[in-house]
């Protein structure tokens, strides 16, 4: 332990004029958030005019039918401008929100407030929770016609929306209850940690993060699911029978084989896995079965135990925790710092002994083209792990001495045609759009994978 914390506090050593130097945070978050936003529009500039192609890539032309890949194309360019619009909006937003002190204005009024109910500025826990949920919900007022508009105009308009106005509301009041319920406990916990580790909290507020995160594994699909979805056992036939027999056959630790409502909201589909290491459920969409046969929904199942046989979700697990030790090593150096309070428009007497929630806010936002990077790098290797997972599923028919298997790389990649002609998925992607964006390879990368994994393993075998 104590190796670490010298490790930190020599890092703290190298930061400690943030407390000290009278810096213009604002004006950097300020051009580095708008960076951010117009490096986002331009990709979508660089990726909108692939939407006016006429024809799909040569080897993905026989599957679309008549008329289909023109209605993919225009669900894209509607997607497009709608993200182009979205962004810049909510970088306007938030901009100004930052620009006209709305952060030091909301914890003043949330100290207003708990006023009222005898809490002075002693109960900081306190405070910083409804500080919290001020932001949460004053912020995300101005953006829910945007989420109206997608779900009921965008969506609508290209077949997929299935979610009524009723279900709509619901979701949102369930999702506000659920971000209440779960998220004042967890910032009471963590304020707690600061107050009682006082300088030497990084190990212990690592310890309460992987907890936290393990309960949610529990949590999840107990608790949090089944408020939005319903789970039902698959029935028998021969898909349960398919993937119990692969399955047992890779001891993959199957508790559950679930189908989900899906089609509840839309009629995009999908299939994944979650559990803890000894128990694992496995989830497949409504919509996946009605649109695939289930040879082909087995394929895509080989490819999802794929992920877990290489252990990637255990990896990006690893990946994202260093991730926050790295945020949490930093922030030492931002927590006591009045002057970085005060670029905020924060009062004097607040900046002079900085809430810890209002740091770790402020802290955020200057971490914001550290984070972009960050989500680059993450995508980059969660394509890799895709292509790993594929490969996977080519191989199996030699791990597992399954001649009946041979065919599981053509299943998925007709799984994976289908997923993606239903769903009108584009299919012409510019490359450094896709690199920022996407954490899955393009259809056209897969098959070409899927491919040359084959190619490779007949070699092998001759
Ligand atoms: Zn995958």
């Amino acid at each position: 332990m104590d190796i670490l914390h010298n490790q930190l506090t020599n890092i703290q050593r190298h930061l400690a004029f943030v407390a000290t130097a009278p810096i213009n945070w604002i004006c950097y978050v300020q051009v580095f958030s708008w960076t951010v936003a117009l490096f986002e529009s331009y990709l979508l500039l660089r990726q909108y005019p692939l939407y006016s192609k006429k024809e799909p890539p040569a080897a993905l032309a026989s599957h679309f039918g008549p008329g289909v890949f023109e209605k993919s194309q225009n669900y894209g360019k509607d997607k497009a401008k709608f993200a182009l619009f979205s962004g810049l909006f909510k970088q306007v937003l938030d901009s100004s929100m930052l620009q006209f002190g709305f952060y030091s204005w909301s914890w003043g009024a949330s100290g207003a407030l708990i006023g009222k109910f005898g809490f002075g500025s002693e109960y900081q826990i306190i405070q910083s929770i409804v500080f919290v949920f001020t932001l949460f919900f004053l912020s995300s007022i101005p953006t829910l016609p945007l989420s109206v508009y997608a779900t009921f105009v965008l969506e609508e308009k290209h077949g997929f929306n299935k979610t009524t106005p009723t279900l709509f509301v619901t979701d949102l009041l369930k999702g506000w209850a659920l971000a209440f319920g779960l998220g004042a406990p967890f910032i009471a916990a963590f304020l707690y940690i600061f107050q009682w580790a006082g300088d030497r909290f990084v190990p212990w507020l690592m310890a309460f993060m992987i907890s936290f995160q393990l309960v949610m594994v529990v949590l999840y699909p107990t608790v949090i699911q089944p408020l939005f979805n319903k789970l039902s056992p698959l029935a028998d036939g021969n898909l349960r029978t398919r993937v119990e027999y692969l399955a047992s056959k890779l001891k993959f630790p199957l508790k559950h084989l679930y189908e989900i409502d899906g089609s509840k909201r839309s009629s995009h589909s999908n299939a994944y896995f979650f559990g803890l290491p000894w128990a694992k459920h496995i989830v497949i969409f409504d919509t996946l079965i009605q649109q695939s046969k289930p040879e082909e929904v087995e394929a895509v199942l080989a490819h999802e135990l794929g992920h877990w046989y290489h252990m990637h979700p255990t990896k990006m697990m690893a990946i994202s925790q260093l991730h926050i030790f790295t945020i949490l090593a930093l922030f030492p150096a931002f927590l006591h710092a009045p002057p970085l309070l005060r670029s905020f428009g924060y009062p004097k007497a607040v900046a002079a002994n900085p809430p810890t929630i209002v740091a770790f806010l402020l802290f955020q936002m200057i971490l914001t083209p550290l984070e972009a990077f960050v989500s680059i790098g993450m995508n980059a290797v969660s394509r890799h792990y895709e292509y790993e997972a594929d490969r996977f599923a080519v191989e199996l028919q030699d791990q597992l001495r399954e001649p009946s298997m041979r065919d599981m790389g053509e299943r998925l990649g007709r799984a994976l045609v289908a997923l993606h002609v239903k769903n009108l998925s584009t299919v012409w992607v510019d490359w450094l759009y896709s690199a920022y964006h996407h954490s899955h390879p393009t259809l056209t990368e897969r098959l070409k994978g899927l491919e040359a994994f084959q190619a490779r393993r007949e070699k092998k075998a001759m």
